[in-house]
C-alpha cells in the first residue's frame, strides 16, 4: 500500500491513469470516465483520484477480452482465465504479454527456494491457474528449478508423481493441499517437503495450524492475489508469527478500501506503467484491513486479509461473520468432527414483519459418534454464546434482539468438492 499523500505515489497514479485512459489500443477507460463525467486529463490531487468511479468484475465480464488490451496485438502472447465456480457461463479472460508482469522487486520470491536448495517443485492448481502460475514461475525455471504440474482431478496420480521425482516443495491452495494429504502420505514422507507455498486463496488460521502439523519440516510462504490482479501481497517470516492473513502489499499496486473504511472491500490500482494489472480502482471482492506497520523486515505497510466477501466473511444487517472465528470455536470439538471444515449457509427470512438472518451450519461428524443430539446442543450453545458478530454482541444477543434466528446445525456426510474453499454460502440475493 502506498500512501496517497506521498507525491511520489501520486505521480505514479497519474502515469498509470495517463497510460490507461489515453491508450491507443483500448478506449475502455476513456469511454468509462467520459460517461461518468470525468473532465480532468491528469491526476494532480487525491480528490481527483478518489472521484474516479470504481471498476467491477461485472464490467470486465461484459467486455470482449479484445476490448481490454492495452498493448499492440502482436505483443499479446498470454492469457489468464478464471477457474472459480462462479461465472462458469462467462469466464473472465485477460489478454496480456507474459513478460509484462510487474517485477516483485521488493521481495526476492525465489530466495527461500535457492537457500533451501529446492530442485523439484509441484504446482497443484486447476488447469488454467496452473498455466498462469507456471508463467509467473519462469524466473524459477531459469534458476534450474523443475516445475512439475500435478493433476487436481487425480490426486492419487499426483502423489505418485511426487514420489517418483522426489518432491521438495509444493505450491497450491490450502483447500487443495488439505485434500491431497491422504494421497501424498500414502506415497511419500511428508517431512521431505521443505517449502509449502500457499497462493491465491485466503488461508484460515486453523487450516494453517493443521497443515503445519502435517508438514513438520516445511517453511510456509503465503501470497495473495487473484486472476484479475495477479499477486499483490506476500507474507514474511515475521508476519507469519501473527498468522497467515497478515501480508505486505507489493510495490506495484496502490491499495485502498471501498469508500475508505478502515476495514472493507479491497480496491486495487496498478501503478507500474505498461505492466499488469491494467486496473484503476478495481473492486476485488475481498475483505481486508489496511494499516501502517513497522515490520522488522523493513516493510512499512500491512494488509490483513479476511477472505472473499460472501465466502470467508459476510456482512449482514450491520454485523460481520468471519469464517475464521467459526473455525476457532469449532476447534474445541475436533474429537467429534471429522474435519475442521464447515459450510455456513446464510439466509434472510421475513418473520414477524422483520427481516431476520437465519444461519444453518453444516458439519461432518466422525463415523462412530453416538450422542449426536447432545453434541449438537453443545456446539449450538458454544457458538451462540461465544461467536461475536459485532464488537459487543454475540449471536445469542442478536437472537434476543430478533436480528438473528437461533442457529441451526445439520450433520452431513460430505461437502461438494471445490478447488477453492467456500466456508460461508450466502443465499442472500
Ligand atoms: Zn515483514
Amino acid at each position: 500500500m502506498h500512501n496517497i499523500k506521498n507525491t511520489h505515489t501520486l505521480k505514479k497514479l497519474n502515469k498509470s491513469f495517463d497510460f490507461l485512459v489515453n491508450n491507443p489500443y483500448s478506449s475502455f477507460y476513456k469511454d468509462k470516465y467520459k460517461k461518468a463525467g470525468i473532465k480532468f486529463k491528469s491526476i494532480k490531487t487525491i480528490e481527483q483520484f478518489n472521484s474516479l468511479p470504481y471498476l467491477t468484475k461485472d464490467e470486465l465480464l461484459r467486455l470482449s477480452p479484445y476490448d481490454f488490451v492495452f498493448l499492440p496485438l502482436n505483443k499479446i502472447n498470454h492469457v489468464v482465465t478464471t477457474s472459480g465456480t462462479t461465472n462458469q457461463n462467462n469466464p473472465l479472460m485477460l489478454l496480456m504479454n507474459a513478460k509484462s508482469r510487474p517485477r516483485w522487486n521488493n521481495h526476492e520470491r525465489w530466495k527461500p527456494f535457492l537457500d533451501l536448495k529446492i530442485k523439484n517443485h509441484m504446482l497443484l492448481y486447476p488447469g488454467s491457474s496452473a498455466a498462469h502460475r507456471l508463467a509467473v514461475n519462469f524466473s524459477a525455471v531459469d534458476k534450474g528449478i523443475v516445475n512439475l504440474i500435478g493433476d487436481i482431478s487425480n490426486l492419487s496420480l499426483s502423489a505418485k508423481l511426487a514420489r517418483r521425482i522426489g518432491l521438495d516443495s509444493i505450491e497450491t491452495t490450502a483447500s487443495i493441499l488439505y485434500l491431497f494429504i491422504p494421497y501424498l502420505k500414502k506415497e511419500y514422507d511428508l517431512r521431505k517437503i521443505k517449502i509449502v507455498y500457499l497462493g491465491g486463496e485466503y488461508t484460515s488460521e486453523q487450516k494453517y495450524k493443521y497443515l503445519q502439523k502435517k508438514f513438520k519440516n516445511a517453511k510456509f510462504i503465503f501470497d495473495f492475489g487473484s486472476v484479475e490482479t495477479g499477486g499483490i501481497a506476500i507474507g514474511c517470516e515475521h508476519l507469519l508469527k501473527k498468522g497467515p492473513r497478515f501480508l505486505h502489499p507489493l510495490n506495484f499496486v496502490y491499495l485502498e478500501t471501498f469508500n475508505h473504511k478502515e476495514e472493507g472491500e479491497l480496491v486495487v490500482t496498478g501503478i507500474e506503467v505498461g505492466r499488469s494489472p491494467y486496473l484503476l480502482r478495481y473492486r476485488t471482492g475481498n475483505h481486508v484491513k489496511l494499516t501502517n506497520y513497522n515490520c522488522p523486515c523493513g516493510e512499512k505497510q500491512l494488509i490483513e486479509v479476511f477472505g472473499k466477501i460472501g465466502h470467508d466473511v459476510i456482512s449482514v444487517q450491520g454485523t460481520f461473520i468471519y469464517s475464521d472465528h467459526v473455525h476457532g470455536l469449532l476447534s474445541s470439538y475436533s474429537n467429534y468432527l471429522q474435519t475442521g471444515d464447515f459450510r455456513l449457509h446464510v439466509y434472510e427470512v421475513i418473520k414477524n414483519n422483520k427481516i431476520m438472518t437465519r444461519l444453518v451450519l453444516q458439519l461432518i461428524l466422525k463415523k462412530d459418534i453416538k450422542n449426536k443430539e447432545i453434541i449438537k446442543k453443545q456446539i449450538l450453545d458454544s457458538l451462540s454464546s461465544k461467536l461475536f458478530l459485532t464488537a459487543k454482541n454475540t449471536l445469542a444477543d442478536l437472537v434476543e434482539k430478533q436480528i438473528y434466528l437461533p442457529l441451526e446445525i445439520e450433520f452431513v456426510e460430505s461437502f461438494p468438492f471445490a478447488p477453492k474453499q467456500t466456508s460461508i454460502v450466502s443465499h442472500i440475493i
